[in-house]
């Protein structure tokens, strides 16, 4: 499941952000069946600098 963290939603399995929770469903989907990512998917990541930058 994914979590919620502001305007954000957070994959659990690789502790990554996503403005939108399509995303972060699919990246979770992914991460939990793969055990790794998808370029295609964490390209939509939020940037951890970027995320501290607009704070
Ligand atoms: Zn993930």
């Amino acid at each position: 499941m994914t979590k919620k963290i502001g305007d954000f939603h957070l994959c659990e399995e690789c502790m990554l952000l996503y403005r939108e929770q399509s995303w972060a469903e699919k990246c979770e989907e992914w991460c939990r069946e793969r055990k790794s990512c998808n370029i295609e998917i964490t390209k939509h990541a939020v940037p951890q600098n970027g995320l501290a930058l607009s704070k």
